[in-house]
């Protein structure tokens, strides 16, 4: 999948390469002559890595409500003599 990155600095554009949920490729000047994780590059994997943690946080939250409501439907029945 390929990510068009409007440039801060200038009106050119970027496009950025990424695999699976991760950038892998840049055509900034940047990433293009100096090889490391440019800018593009790190702000997109952030995303992904925050996005993620927001996910496992939903569904950790989504898992103790059903711990919850489990634990009140005993108590209930627990308190019916059920
Ligand atoms: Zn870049």
């Amino acid at each position: 999948m390929t990510k068009t990155i409007a440039s801060q600095t200038s009106n050119k554009h970027y496009f950025l390469t990424i695999e699976t949920d991760h950038a892998v490729d840049c055509t900034c000047p940047d990433h293009q002559y100096r090889h490391h994780e440019c800018k593009h590059m790190r702000q997109f994997n952030a995303e992904v890595t925050r996005a993620a943690a927001f996910l496992a946080l939903k569904a950790r939250i989504a898992a103790a409500e059903r711990e919850a409501r489990v634990a009140h439907r005993i108590a209930f029945e627990l308190m019916m003599g059920l």
